[in-house]
């Protein structure tokens, strides 16, 4: 058991990569608080959780609001005493070009991916600085590395700035025993990498050296790795999941 007794708290897991993750890591022993816009999605992937004999709790949760990060990482601390993982996932998308893009749009998708990452690793950092141990996986994206292509403009620009903030972090926590580490995913086949040209990834799947998308699971086993105590020794690090289609 890579996680037994680990308290890990899951953002936007409620579904798709972030649903994978956490019921990966309560498959190896972790206690889960799974933080959703949308409560009933949550509480479907506690619910899970606890099928396999694993504390969990739903909260609902929209990341880019400081106060309810606040107060939900407060009750987190609360209700399972401590907090030893922190997967930023949740995010969102859309697909608009740079001349189309409505400025609004911008702020939002910043607010959620960007600020909604700093927040939540604002909120539970003097937790894990006590307890001189943590793991902080936060997701990035391969648009983050090469700008948007088949995303728009303000999603890579957040992605770039979740996995420099990775880096930034990881400075700061390394000498509380924290480590901080990003995934890139490339092409995922969830409700987010449907939406981008309706499920067919006809686009992709020539670059993919690998020849197929990528599913939840791939993310999930890469999450495992990061949080599992033989990860101890990686910081600062954001590491590739795209099946080759894009290697640096
Ligand atoms: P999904 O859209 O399938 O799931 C995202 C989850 O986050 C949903 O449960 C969503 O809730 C939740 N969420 C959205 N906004 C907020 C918010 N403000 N506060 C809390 N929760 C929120 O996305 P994926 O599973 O595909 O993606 C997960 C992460 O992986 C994202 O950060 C994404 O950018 C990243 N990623 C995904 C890739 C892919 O190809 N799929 C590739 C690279 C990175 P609701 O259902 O209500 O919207």
């Amino acid at each position: 058991m890579k996680c037994l007794d680990r308290v890990a708290v899951v953002t936007g897991g409620g579904r798709g990569i972030g649903q994978a993750i956490a019921l990966t890591l309560a498959g190896e022993g972790a206690d889960l608080a799974i933080w959703d816009v949308e409560l009933e999605q949550a509480r479907r992937v506690s619910d899970q959780a606890g099928q396999m004999d694993r504390r969990s709790s739903a909260y609902k949760v929209d990341v880019s609001d400081w106060d309810q990060v606040r107060a939900a990482a407060a009750k987190v601390l609360e209700e399972f005493g401590r907090i030893d993982i922190l997967v930023n996932n949740a995010g969102i998308c859309n697909k608009s070009s740079i001349e189309d893009l409505d400025p609004d749009d911008w702020d939002k998708v910043l607010a959620v991916n960007l600020k909604g990452t700093f927040l939540c690793s604002k909120a539970v950092m003097g937790a894990m600085k006590r307890q001189r141990w943590g793991r902080v996986i936060n997701l990035g994206s391969v648009a983050g590395k090469v700008g948007g292509i088949a995303v728009a403009a303000s999603y890579s620009a957040s992605k770039a700035g979740v996995m420099c903030f990775t880096k930034s972090l990881a400075k700061e926590l390394g000498p509380y025993g924290v480590t901080v580490n990003a995934l890139a995913p490339g092409q995922i086949d969830t409700e987010m990498g449907r939406m981008l040209d309706g499920g067919s990834y006809e686009r992709f799947l020539p670059q993919i050296p690998l020849g197929r998308v990528g599913q939840v699971e791939d993310v999930a086993q890469a999450a495992l790795f990061l949080a599992s105590e033989g990860a101890g020794f990686i910081t600062g690090e954001i590491m590739d999941i795209n099946g080759g289609l894009f290697m640096d």
